[in-house]
């Protein structure tokens, strides 16, 4: 036994993916996974670059491992490698070597590592969350949207072949999880690269026909890739659960258009509609950007109203930040911060008033939610998702509901969580 490994991924679902498949590999070389870092002779941090809030939240989680376990050997790997293997910044936060995606180098450091420590007394594995599972199903980017550094990071879009996915979600039903996301960076690029091509619907029903999963949920969908091929299957799947994550990035047409975004705000609306069309209770998630570069006080008003007008049910905001190397780090008319600041409250603060609104209108209403392990601070209760990705509280839920689907009624709404009772 060459000892333990501790690891943690940050950033995106495929990331977390990332994360998961390292872990595999690290066990079949040898090594137990620790649930903390105090007793790992080897700590992994799986990056993210995709801001440089990002960054630093890599470079803290590198620094603060050093301080848990100075013997320990500190790896850093994913996207943050990528972006950091001409750089010393990693050296310099905690004595961190940089790994790619290379077997060869992980059985180098493997081979390498320094003795366990023999004190430790936590538990072997990650923490448990069986409930859930995320598969990735596709990596990769072609599209080049003008701040985004994960096409330089992660390349062209590759889709996962079919029996690494089955052998996934096999994986995942084994450990009785009872939801599973498809993810990916471009999901619904899914199967454009593959001889013969195939597509995400596709995969869906190929997914649902040949096993029992009460759930798929899909990860994130470019608006562009919203077929009408994958509207049928969404209609016909019935196991294909009410929401969907579409990034919008910006309300502005001028803005989207300095993004590189293949798409206006009319064009959004539509799409949107469809959906709603298709399942009226549907829960909409998205992502904005604010002050990119260029972004007048009148464009962000647009975003505005457009977000407040698409009554998004869970609003993602992230301030922009430059990546060098992408073409929206060369443009002029930076914001002012103090304006990015303003602007990102403004908007976090119509977010949880969209989603108060959306979450209230279940009162009284009759909700599947599927019961995690996870307790509400306050109270204790067992929490979980609805279909439509609404967090709800299920009051009197016993521990053997726990990982499993129950059907509950809506007592009230706190924010944009859900109060329930069972039946
Ligand atoms: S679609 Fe645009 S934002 Fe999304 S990963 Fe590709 S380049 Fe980045």
């Amino acid at each position: 036994m060459a000892g333990r490994f501790y690891l943690k991924s940050l950033g995106c679902k495929v990331n977390q993916c990332d994360g998961d498949e390292l872990a595999r590999l690290l066990t079949d070389l040898g090594l137990e996974r620790a649930s903390d870092p105090s007793g790992a002779n080897l700590c992994v941090v799986n990056g993210c670059t995709v801001t440089s809030t990002a960054d630093a939240k890599c470079m803290k989680l590198v620094r603060s491992l050093h301080r848990a376990n100075p013997s320990a050997h500190i790896a850093v790997t994913g996207c943050t490698a990528i972006h950091l293997m001409d750089g010393p910044a990693v050296d310099n936060a905690g004595h961190a070597t940089v790994v790619c995606n290379d077997t060869a180098a992980w059985q180098r450091i493997v081979d390498e590592l320094p003795a366990p420590t023999s004190e430790y007394e936590g538990h072997n594995g990650p923490p448990a969350d069986r409930t859930r599972a995320f598969v990735k199903v596709q990596d990769g980017c072609d599209a080049f949207c003008a701040y985004c550094i994960v096409p330089y990071m992660r390349g062209m879009p590759q889709s996962v072949p079919r029996d690494r996915i089955f052998a996934d979600v096999e994986r995942a039903l084994a450990r009785d999880a009872k939801e599973i996301t498809l993810t990916g960076t471009r999901l619904g690029k899914y199967g454009g690269d593959m001889d013969p091509p195939s597509s995400l619907a596709d995969l869906i029903e190929d997914v649902a026909g040949r096993y029992d999963v009460p759930r798929i949920r899909l990860s994130s969908i470019e608006l562009a890739t919203l077929t009408d091929e994958l509207l049928d299957t969404f209609g016909r799947v019935s196991t294909v659960q009410h929401h969907i994550h579409i990034p919008l990035q910006s309300g502005d047409d001028g803005v989207l258009r300095a993004m590189g975004r293949p798409y206006c705000p009319d064009e959004f609306r539509e799409g949107i509609d469809r959906l709603r069309n298709l399942w009226p209770d549907i829960g909409v998630t998205t992502d904005v950007i604010v002050g990119f570069p260029g972004e007048t006080a009148a464009a962000f008003e647009s975003t505005m109203s457009f977000v407040e007008e698409m009554a998004f049910s869970r609003l993602h905001v992230f301030r922009y930040s430059p990546r060098p190397g992408t073409p929206a780090a060369e443009m002029d008319g930076k914001v002012h911060e103090r304006d990015v600041r303003d602007r990102s409250r403004s908007l976090i603060e119509l977010g949880d008033r969209l989603a108060a609104e959306f979450a209230v209108t279940h009162a009284g209403r009759t909700v599947e939610v599927l019961v995690e392990s996870r307790r509400h601070r306050e109270t204790g209760s067992p929490m979980g998702f609805t279909g439509n990705y609404l967090t709800a509280v299920v009051r009197d839920a016993k521990n053997d509901m726990i990982n499993s689907i129950v059907t509950a009624r809506v007592v009230e709404t706190d924010g944009a969580t859900l109060v329930c009772d069972v039946g």
